[in-house]
């Protein structure tokens, strides 16, 4: 029953636990694909800003430079095509609008004049080269010094005299700016000119911008950061990547925190639950197990004395006889009879022979070790059996002989001078190797009780059984 019901107990427990182990892996998991959602969320909101980002920046270059190529006067100019003039020209109206860099080419792309930059016309002639194919559509090139967005329009007079290249630089500022907005950092990368910006320096120092892949991290890595590259169609993909970077630690020290609360939670649970299960349990269980051991008690005791009854004391004295007769070693085995007990009844009563009988029993329980064998045996009559060689055996039985006579009983003010008289049978099973029965042993301890009583009473009479032949003493 006790059996079946500890492995529900633990049953209930190791379910509990599973359970509380689930919920924390499923938060765990939930959490880490929600990061990388959150992750993927910030890049693509990163991207739609970004494109908007540079296409404001178009319109701000097409209204910039509009305002500089439809003058008519410098449109003359640029026809003319002297760089003297053209370079005064081309200060005055660029000062004027907000542009970081402009630049002119005659109709054939050779370089006039430049603003804002020390590029030499070999160079303006080489972006010509580059940006024709794409007129009026903004590209991000790497200069030696820098970034730019850069646009190329034609200026006509009516037919096309010549070209202006406009832009602005993009400097750690404007990175910064869009972080503001995006949450994201940036990280742009001149392939061919090998140099990086980015809106946090140590950036430029931990990415590098080859080794990103578009690819998220997985869900068992925990990174801090995820680094990916931006898909802007109009970049010169031989030339410039830009990686964006987001930062989850954050979001991973929030969760930390949320898997840590769960967690004690779930433990203090599942105390509480064990707690509970443990005290309902014994509830259940203990009458059970205390009436259980309440009925042992009442089988194997005598209720008036606290002893061992005569089957227990019967149990225990084989017991105790099988291990001397295996180790061979000595045991006595002696029957003792209160003396003249019914005059204490029939003169006080009955009650007056319980007391006294109780008393016997806690003197006799006094004097003996705990592992020696004491029993009431029968009405005013208890057994002893103690495993000591004879000398120390004798001298016990002498100690429990004086303990009753030696101080009087009282019994409501009434003073009762009491003895006992023991018969005993010891064997040295070193020596004694015949097969020996209890019965026997016990006839012969009664053999002598008898014989002490008629030696006139308060005597000791042991039997000894030697191999072959018995001995008898008697001791005062
Ligand atoms: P002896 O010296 O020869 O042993 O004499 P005795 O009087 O002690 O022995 P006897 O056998 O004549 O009497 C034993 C008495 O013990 C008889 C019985 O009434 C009494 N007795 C037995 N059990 C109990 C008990 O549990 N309580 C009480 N009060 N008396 C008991
Ligand atoms: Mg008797
Ligand atoms: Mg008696």
């Amino acid at each position: 029953m006790a059996s079946i019901t500890r492995l529900i107990y633990w049953l209930c427990i190791g379910i509990i636990v599973i359970t509380a182990l689930s919920i924390l892996l499923t938060a765990w998991w939930l959490g880490q694909r929600y990061s990388h959602q959150v992750a993927s969320e910030q890049i693509q909101r990163a991207d739609y800003f970004l494109n908007a980002y540079l296409q404001s920046e178009e319109t701000l270059h097409t209204t910039a430079v509009m305002g500089v190529i439809t003058d008519f006067g410098f449109r003359r100019t640029v026809a003319d095509g002297d760089p003297a003039t053209i370079t005064s020209m081309l200060d005055n109206h660029a000062q004027r609008v907000n542009l970081d860099l402009l630049m002119i080419a005659d109709r054939d792309g050779k370089g006039l004049a430049a603003y804002g930059t020390s590029i030499d016309r070999q160079h303006i002639s080489r972006l010509y080269e580059l940006m024709k194919a794409t007129p009026e559509s903004p590209r991000l090139i790497a200069l030696e010094h820098g970034f730019y967005w850069l646009y190329l329009s034609a200026i006509k007079a009516p037919h096309t005299v010549g070209y202006a290249i406009a832009g602005t630089a993009l400097d750690r500022t404007k990175l910064r700016h869009i972080k503001t907005i995006t949450g994201l950092d940036l990280l742009i990368h001149s392939r061919l000119r090998g140099y990086s910006l980015g809106s946090d320096s140590q950036l430029q120092q931990i990415v590098d911008p080859r080794l990103v892949h578009n690819d998220l991290p997985s869900l068992w890595q925990r990174q801090p950061f995820i680094h990916r590259q931006l898909d802007i169609a109009s970049l010169p993909a031989d030339d410039i990547s830009v990686v964006i970077s987001a930062d989850l630690s954050a979001f991973h020290q929030q969760f930390d925190r949320f898997s840590r609360t769960l967690l004690i939670i779930t433990a203090i649970l599942v105390f509480i639950i064990t707690l509970i299960s443990l005290t309902v349990s014994r509830r259940m269980f203990m009458p059970l197990e205390s009436l259980h051991k309440k009925l042992l008690y009442r089988a194997s005791h005598d209720p008036m004395t606290g002893l061992s009854n005569r089957i227990t004391a019967n149990e225990n004295f084989h017991r105790q006889l099988n291990q001397a007769q295996r180790t061979g070693k000595p045991l006595m085995v002696a029957l003792l009879d209160i003396d003249h007990f019914k005059q204490i009844n029939d003169s006080l009563g009955h009650a007056a022979g319980d007391q006294v009988l109780t008393e016997v029993a806690q003197r006799l329980k006094r004097c003996l070790r705990q592992y020696d064998v004491l029993g009431r045996f029968g009405g005013e009559e208890f057994i002893v059996v103690i495993s000591l060689p004879q000398g120390d055996s004798e001298g016990q039985l002498q100690r429990l002989k004086n303990t009753i006579a030696d101080s009087e009983f009282i019994y409501k003010g009434n003073a009762l001078s009491l003895t006992i008289s023991i018969g005993a049978c010891f064997v040295d099973f070193a020596s004694y190797k015949d097969p020996l029965s209890p019965g026997k042993l016990l006839e012969w301890a009664d053999q002598s009780l008898y014989q002490a009583k008629g030696k006139g009473r308060n005597k000791i009479v042991i039997k000894h059984c030697l191999q072959k032949t018995t001995r008898i003493t008697t001791l005062d």
